[in-house]
């Protein structure tokens, strides 16, 4: 299989001292990479029963929505405090570099669906646990966590380690 991997753009220093980017963007922009990335997480979710996908804004929703789309799914949005125009739930996080708190519809999961929760990078692995607790709070069963890159060396598979996960290029 192509080597993904070659696409993704180390940016040094970035958003602060001491933090290796992993820009996905020049992944993206080249329709073939950014089309067999999806068909991967398609190919190894089909046939699930997955009745939504969530993900975070911004970058999670590049994964998430096509991902939903290509699973005949649902899409659940995520989104930064103030964001979100009806009733919301919120869940606290810490990311490599800060912390924040997100939000969901309460009325966007109903008791016992089938959820899988993409983003486009796992680092410490905060937003996925915050968006997990989000999910559990309105009873939504997860199946799986899906992420385009994974910073294993940061060890936030181990937040999520009672769940089912999958990642397409591994660092
Ligand atoms: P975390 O909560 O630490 O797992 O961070 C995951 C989120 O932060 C992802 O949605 C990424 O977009 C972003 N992120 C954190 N660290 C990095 C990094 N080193 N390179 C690229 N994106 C990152």
């Amino acid at each position: 299989m192509e080597d993904l991997s070659q696409y993704i753009r180390d940016v040094k220093d970035y958003p602060k001292e001491g933090i290796v980017f992993k820009d996905i963007t020049t992944l993206w922009k080249k329709g073939d990479a950014f089309k067999k990335s999806l068909d991967i997480l398609i190919e190894k979710y089909k046939g699930k029963g997955i009745d939504k996908v969530v993900a975070a804004e911004a970058r999670g929703f590049i994964i998430g929505a096509p991902l939903a789309y290509g699973l005949r799914a649902g899409f659940v949005p995520v989104r930064k405090v103030g964001k979100l125009p009806a009733d919301v739930i919120k869940a606290s996080y810490e990311l490599e570099y800060g912390t924040d708190t997100l939000t969901m519809h309460k009325d966007a999961i109903e008791a016992g669906e089938k959820i899988l929760i993409a983003d486009d990078l796992i680092a410490t692995g905060g937003t996925c646990r915050a968006i997990a607790e989000l999910v559990e709070q309105l009873g939504g069963k997860i199946i799986s966590f899906a992420f385009l890159v994974e910073l294993s060396f940061l060890k936030g598979r181990e937040k999520i380690k009672d769940y089912d996960f999958f990642s397409v290029i591994k660092y």
